[in-house]
């Protein structure tokens, strides 16, 4: 529920109220408007005589949360969350592109691409070292190896860093080398492995799940965001439907339904839902007309030699075009690249 504060409530009301609401067993999270100040109240409503807290001074009246996720939900929080990673700003006027490739494969070819997506104005470096593969007899990623490629090409290219963790057991290892942890489409169920990526502090990719429904996927953010981690990006990637014709069908319409129902920024990736390279750049146009603030996309210097993903990635050249065309996009709806 949402405790709305009077305007004229003091600092020293603010504060009781939230003492109260901890002392009946609820988090709280204020949000100090310009006029009013608001204070979220998430817990177990059973607990609570909803008149001991109208009847406090400074109270105005307490408003119900109705969706199920509430720290992830528009109605607790108006203002949309710009997730920072140092100066690059998702969610906020820049659509920010994080490309790079599928997996890690050896450092010369990892550092040649991430020079040549920075060159074209990636802000973000991709890159699997942990693979979550359909056969267990496919390449599973380099591991640590593969985290230590990813920080020199940081070092080197000054990028900002994303990789996925598929285990609970490596998210301290792999938080201690990147900017941004991802949660992948097949984990954005495992609730534990959503509480220790959060209780990082890190900001977190999460994808939408295989065939998840838009509120199961806010409350996949739910379980981050209540392990004290307010970074979170949503990451549209494709769900599966009867369609055979792509590897996923696009979900162009979870942007502006995302958008409505929580302030979170959602970012889309186009080559996972295509699972071919022609199709990137149409629907890297469409997420950013439909008003994505970001993109994610696979690039590797010789598609035809990747060990994972190589049909649906761009060549660097191709890559370095399609950031032009998307620049014009932007502009059209009145963001920049
Ligand atoms: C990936 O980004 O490499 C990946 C495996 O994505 P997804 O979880 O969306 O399939
Ligand atoms: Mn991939």
């Amino acid at each position: 529920m949402i405790v709305v504060m009077n305007q004229n409530a003091t600092k020293e009301q603010i504060i009781n109220v939230e003492q109260k609401l901890i002392k009946l067993g609820f988090s709280t999270h204020p949000i100090y408007g310009e006029v009013k100040t608001v204070i979220g109240a998430i817990g177990d409503k059973r607990l609570l005589n909803t008149q001991e807290i109208t009847a406090m001074p400074g109270v105005e009246n307490l408003v119900p949360i109705m969706k199920p996720y509430k720290l992830a939900s528009r109605e607790l929080i108006q203002k949309s969350t710009i997730v920072e990673v140092d100066d690059v700003k998702i969610g906020g006027e820049e659509i920010v592109v994080i490309a790079g490739p599928c997996a890690i494969e050896n450092e010369d070819n990892f550092l040649d691409t991430a020079i040549k997506v920075k060159e074209a104005g990636a802000r973000i470096l991709r890159g699997g070292a942990f693979k979550p593969r359909t056969s267990p007899y496919s390449f599973q990623g380099l591991e640590e190896e593969g985290l230590k490629i990813m920080a020199a090409a940081r070092k080197v290219t000054g990028l900002k860093i994303v990789t996925e963790v598929l285990d609970t057991r490596d998210v301290e290892t792999v938080a201690s080398y990147v900017d941004i942890i991802q949660i992948g489409a097949r984990n954005m169920q495992n609730f534990k492995l959503l509480q220790e990526a959060g209780s990082t502090g890190k900001p977190i990719l999460l994808k939408r799940g295989l065939a998840a429904t838009i509120e199961e996927w806010l409350m996949a953010a739910e379980y981050i965001l209540s392990s004290g981690d307010s970074n979170v990006i949503l990451c549209e990637r494709g769900i599966r439907t009867y369609e055979t014709a792509t590897r996923n069908t696009i979900d162009m319409s979870a942007i502006p339904v995302v958008k409505e129902l929580s302030h979170l920024p959602i970012i889309v990736d186009p080559s996972h839902a295509a699972g071919t390279w022609k199709y990137v750049a149409p629907l890297s146009k469409g997420a950013i007309a439909t008003g994505a603030d970001g993109l994610i996309i696979e690039v590797h210097s010789d598609p035809s030699c990747a060990m994972c993903d190589g049909p649906q990635s761009l060549k660097p050249d191709k890559f370095t075009q399609l950031m032009k065309e998307l620049s014009l996009v932007a502009h059209a709806v009145g963001r920049e690249i």
